[in-house]
């Protein structure tokens, strides 16, 4: 019987990644966690780190958040990955949790009614 293994409930995954979220460091690019806010919630909800590592790892197989090592060896880092990017091709918004290669050709199809457009709007043609 293994008795120290995690059962990861859905509140702690909720949780982690609510205050994630809630943690993010607006000053600075890449929707950076701050680290030290998420740690002390974390320690105020009483989650161990254990709980919180098996938490980030499901999210992060989901795509929700990023983690890596800190640069300075002082743990992990993460990042809260946006749940929508704007496809600098054509300007649609995506779902990040969606497939990006399923998205191609309907850029390349809006590319093309983009350039349509352009030269309707700007080009003259008559
Ligand atoms: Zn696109």
């Amino acid at each position: 019987m293994s008795n120290d293994e995690v059962v990861l409930s859905g509140s702690v995954v909720g949780k982690v990644l609510e205050v994630a979220r809630a943690c993010v460091d607006e000053k600075r690019k890449g929707w950076f966690v701050n680290m030290k806010q998420f740690r002390d919630a974390m320690d105020a909800l009483n989650l161990d780190s254990r709980e919180v590592s098996e938490a980030l790892a499901y999210l992060k197989a989901r795509m929700y958040v990023i983690t890596f090592p800190d640069a300075d060896g002082g743990g992990t880092k993460i990042s809260v990955v946006p749940q929508w990017h704007q496809c600098r091709f054509c300007k649609m918004w995506l779902d990040m949790r969606d497939e990006r290669e399923h998205h191609i050709d309907d850029c390349l199809r809006r590319q093309a009614k983009m350039a349509r457009n352009q030269r309707l709007l700007f080009g003259g043609g008559w």
